[in-house]
């Protein structure tokens, strides 16, 4: 019969320290990674992440074509 009780005892501080926990861990889940930076492709528009996108003449472009296409057009 004791060991009930201590099964018992046991159960609830089990219930009431996950309830903490999970109390605890509940805010900061709002992180997203939006800290990088978007730059446009001057041939086509579509947005690239800067570290992804190829540069020219100061000039961001998504793709070697797009690169080749603008200077043909100018
Ligand atoms: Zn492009």
């Amino acid at each position: 019969m004791r060991i009930l009780i201590l099964l018992a005892i046991g159960l609830l501080l089990y219930i009431i320290i996950g309830n903490l926990l999970r109390k605890s861990k509940m805010p900061s889940n709002t992180a997203s990674d939006n800290s990088q930076h978007m730059v446009r492709c001057e041939h086509c528009g579509l947005h690239i992440i800067e570290t992804e996108a190829l540069e020219d003449n100061s000039q961001y472009f998504c793709s070697r074509e797009h690169i080749e296409a603008h200077r043909q057009s100018r």
